[in-house]
């Protein structure tokens, strides 16, 4: 690209969207869009996709079609672009139809840069003879996994999109996805007849995020610490069933915390409420199953914790990736014990084909991996998605705070024992209170305190056992069912260990960790300190501003905007216009009430 156009692009860039400079894969996608190919385009969620289609739509002339499966992520988006002096509309279902008579008309008189359409409404027989008479530049398919039944989310509606082509040879189509293994990339290009793209993957490492996995143990009390000690964070706590979502909604609201569950059990009505609520900040925390998240766009979403294993991480990653879209720091804590691997083995047994099932144990198996794992946790997450991570990302738990190993082979051979000496017939709690002298009625029942093995190993805390066990059952010294009650029982590698021929080692539990430091990787982050009063006063600004115009609050300004703000501290439109995330139209329409507020702290402040 010459230099003239390169300079365009920046301008552009700040002019519309506030943004000082591009991210790497976007500025050579919007090259390729900009110059009439096919692109196809794999980013993360939060990795800035929509930028992608939305700065060529308002770059030249003519309109972007927008291909969205979800209604609440099209109304967001417009909100935000309106917010930003775009012209846009949205047509799907939720619109009564005089008004989509009205926006179609508008449409055709070339008003909108961009369109926002339901496939099955572009499908449509109005749909068809709308696009007809449009000019347009481009059309945009974003969530393009939902044409591939390979992929998660499969979507019916999504298979006729693959007319688009013969009907519209010479217009460019961007295929946009978060989730892509190479088959369902295959098969979207496939699908969408689209014509030698440009293929782009853009970085999955989110630098902003902490990934921590704790151990499964009072959960509830260790996320109340967590949201005691970080009284600013909202955030999403992922929880496996709807029971889940429930009680973790209820503890927490017992605590004292404002949380609301969700999961596609709730009425329609009440599920829309809560999330609303959520995202309009009136509620803290929303507990949820995998149900929640696909089209929410709350940028400053400070945690997401998972109470129970996901299924893959696939998933795991696309949950987290919820948290920090803004681009300041987040954390992303995996609760997670060996129990729950056999929960999900067991609705792995329940599935159809042995394919199926194959697939599903790899899945786990990786997720398993990345929850074990003494190294650095982006190896195995980002390996999952074809990267090779040379790891030391030094943003995860292990990287922080290197786990340190303790030998306990002697102590897995106690465990062995009782396991034998007990006939492998019972669980792991049992299994603990034989080893550790504990006179229960069931040791009593069956004579336990008998054995040679009875209290063995009093002096050491359930903890370590538990440990003990899991570290066995990785490497298959030590197996157990996966029925109802699952009972542990010996496996091939037991015997070595038995007979002093294998080592175990356990992570040694971490001591009560020492508040760690935020990430360092935070662009842009050098600017000077920030002015925690008056940030907490902009974002109060920020609070009424959105309630007067009925949306979230982050379509006024995001955090890394006000943070920037009380950073800088700007009293003049010049300066306000260096503020991140400030184009033209927010300078013009918050501005001076921004600027008012700041001068007013600064008065406040002066001896
Ligand atoms: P995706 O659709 O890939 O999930 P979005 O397009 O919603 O991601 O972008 C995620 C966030 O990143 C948004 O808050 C957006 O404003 C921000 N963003 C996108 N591009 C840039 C950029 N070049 N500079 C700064 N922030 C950006
Ligand atoms: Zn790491």
């Amino acid at each position: 690209m010459n230099p003239r156009a390169h300079a365009d692009l920046n301008a552009l860039l700040k002019q519309w969207f506030g943004h000082d400079s591009f991210r790497p894969t976007q500025r050579q996608v919007i090259t390729d869009t900009l110059a009439g190919r096919d692109v196809f385009l794999v980013m993360p969620t939060g990795g800035g996709k929509s930028l992608c289609y939305q700065l060529p739509a308002v770059a030249r002339d003519g309109v972007t079609v927008v291909i969205s499966p979800l209604i609440a992520l099209m109304q967001d988006q417009t909100k935000a672009l309106a917010d930003n002096g775009v012209a846009c509309t949205v047509l799907n279902s939720s619109v009564e139809p005089p008004e989509i008579t009205r926006r179609e008309h508008a449409a055709v008189d070339g008003q909108f840069r961009l369109i926002y359409m339901a496939p099955e409404r572009l499908m449509s027989p109005a749909g068809a003879r709308l696009i007809e008479q449009l000019n347009i530049a481009l059309f945009a398919i974003d969530e393009a996994h939902c044409i591939s039944e390979w992929g998660h989310d499969f979507r019916p509606e999504y298979r006729q999109l693959g007319t688009l082509r013969q009907r519209f040879r010479d217009t460019p189509i961007m295929a946009l996805t978060a989730t892509a293994t190479p088959r369902v990339a295959e098969d979207i290009v496939a699908q969408l007849h689209l014509d030698n793209p440009a293929v782009y993957r853009g970085g999955f490492e989110r630098t902003n995020l902490f990934y921590e996995v704790r151990r499964k143990d009072r959960t509830s009390d260790q996320i109340v610490r967590y949201l005691t000690d970080n009284p600013d964070h909202e955030g999403i706590i992922y929880c496996l069933s709807r029971d889940g979502t429930e009680r973790m909604a209820q503890k927490l609201v017992q605590r004292g915390i404002r949380a609301l569950p969700y999961h596609a059990g709730l009425p329609n009505e009440q599920r829309h409420q809560n999330q609303h609520d959520f995202v309009y900040g009136d509620c803290r925390v929303i507990c949820a199953t995998i149900a929640f998240g696909m089209g929410i766009d709350k940028p400053d979403v400070r945690f997401v914790i998972h109470a129970d294993l996901p299924r893959h991480i696939e998933g795991y990653y696309q949950e987290t990736g919820r948290a920090g879209r803004d681009g300041l720091p987040a954390d992303c804590i995996l609760f997670f014990s060996h129990g729950d691997r056999a929960k999900l083995e067991f609705f792995i047994e329940q599935k159809e084909t042995e394919q199926e099932r194959e697939h599903a144990t790899w899945q786990l198996q990786q997720m398993i991996n990345f929850a074990y794992t003494t190294g650095c946790r982006c190896v195995p997450l980002l390996g999952y998605f074809g990267e090779q991570y040379p790891g030391a990302c030094g943003h995860c738990d292990n990287c922080r705070n290197p786990p340190e190993m303790q030998d306990a082979t002697e102590d897995a051979q106690k465990l062995l024992s009782a396991v034998a000496r007990t006939d492998q017939r019972f669980g792991l709690g049992h299994v603990i209170d034989v080893l550790r002298g504990n006179a229960t009625e069931k040791v009593a029942r069956y004579r336990h305190d008998d054995l040679s093995v009875f209290a063995l190993g009093a002096d050491l805390p359930v903890n370590h056992w538990r440990r003990v066990a899991e570290a066995l059952m990785e490497a298959d010294q030590l197996a157990q069912t996966t029925d109802q009650y699952p009972t542990l029982q010996l496996a091939p590698g037991s015997r070595a260990v038995l007979r002093g021929e294998a080592d175990v080692r356990i992570v040694q539990p971490r001591v009560l960790k020492a508040k760690r430091e935020k990430p360092t990787a935070i662009p842009d982050e050098d600017l000077g300190p920030v002015d925690l009063d008056l940030f907490e006063k902009l974002r109060q600004l920020r609070r009424r501003l959105a309630t007067e115009q009925a949306v979230p609050p982050y379509v006024v300004f995001s955090d890394a905007s006000l943070r920037h703000m009380a950073q800088l501290q700007p009293v003049t439109p010049d300066t306000f216009a260096a503020v991140k995330g400030v184009g033209d139209h927010k300078l013009e329409k918050y501005g001076s009430i921004f600027m008012d507020a700041i001068r007013e702290h600064a008065t406040d402040v002066e001896p």
